[in-house]
């Protein structure tokens, strides 16, 4: 598990939104991953109403159907275009305001009020804005983080998750020497290592 190869490496925010105005999304999965419907329960766990946070959102399908559930969802995202076209390609009015704790950020929230979507970096946040969390769904995030920057990820999401939270992490296992990545390759004793 020698992740030489990829621990210096850097993708700047602008490149990402560079990614998504060039259309090269390729993570993006319009039918949703099957993962959150094989794992749903251990997510939800007999609880209903949940807040639930996506950090890294892109468009996530997944954040409507919990939505529509009934829970409630909030995701973070640097690039604006994406969350347009998540309201956009769900048909969901929505308003955008200004997040008067971040400079630059804007909050995009559905009219109905169960979708709140920040557009700023994930290590803008602070449970103090969002709140803390019954349940996290991470796909195509602790992957996507620049590894210098894990860390400091896993440790801001240890403050956003209430006592009782569940987070469902997928991560892609290959040889770091074959692909640059994004998704970067995480090891699991990694993961135990910056989760516990
Ligand atoms: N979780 C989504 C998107 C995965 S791709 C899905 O499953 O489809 C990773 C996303 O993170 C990209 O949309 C990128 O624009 C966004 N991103 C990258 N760095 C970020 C940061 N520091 N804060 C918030 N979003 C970020």
């Amino acid at each position: 598990s020698d992740i030489g190869s990829q621990k210096d490496r850097v993708v700047t925010e602008e490149e990402w939104r560079q990614k998504w105005a060039m259309g090269n999304t390729g993570f993006h999965k319009e039918r949703g991953h099957p993962l959150l419907q094989k794992y749903l329960d251990v997510l939800l766990n007999g609880r209903s109403g949940l807040r639930i946070f996506f950090p890294l959102c892109g468009k996530a399908v997944e954040m409507k159907w919990l939505a529509d559930m009934g829970h409630n969802v909030v995701g973070v995202e640097v690039s604006e275009q994406a969350l347009k076209e998540f309201f956009a390609e769900h048909s969901l009015p929505y308003c955008e305001e200004p997040v008067p704790e971040i400079s630059g950020a804007k909050m995009f929230q559905s009219t109905s009020g169960n979708i709140s979507l920040y557009c700023c970096s994930i290590y803008d946040l602070s449970s103090s804005i969002v709140g803390k969390f019954d349940a996290v769904w991470d796909r195509g995030a602790l992957v996507a983080v620049n590894p210098c920057d894990r860390q400091r990820y896993a440790s801001l999401m240890v403050t956003l998750m209430e006592k009782n939270s569940s987070y469902l992490l997928v991560t892609v296992s290959y040889d770091p020497n074959k692909h640059k990545g994004p998704p970067f390759y995480v090891p699991e004793s990694e993961i135990k290592s910056l989760f516990g």
